[in-house]
């Protein structure tokens, strides 16, 4: 699955993901590899434990690394070749 996000995308996203403001194509690369990673699942159910101001001195001040647009390209062209 190349167009998973690491772990360190899914973290440093994870805040707009629980807020549901990443677009659509972001959020199914961080669902699928939520559902796969349980280091990834612990941190979601921790960050949702605490409350919005808590979760953003947290997320990493790095918040779009080039890594993390190549991501959103390879998402991208998934969905385009998975659209019927
Ligand atoms: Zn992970």
């Amino acid at each position: 699955m190349t167009f998973m996000p690491s772990c360190r995308d899914v973290q440093i996203e994870l805040t707009e993901y629980t807020e549901g403001v990443l677009p659509m194509s972001r959020r199914i690369g961080i669902w699928i590899h939520l559902l796969l990673c349980k280091a990834c699942a612990g941190f979601l159910r921790g960050m949702r434990a605490l409350p919005g101001l808590a979760r953003r001195a947290l997320t990493p001040p790095e918040a779009v690394p080039e890594a993390a647009t190549k991501v959103l390209a390879e998402v991208q062209a998934a969905l385009k070749q998975q659209t019927p």
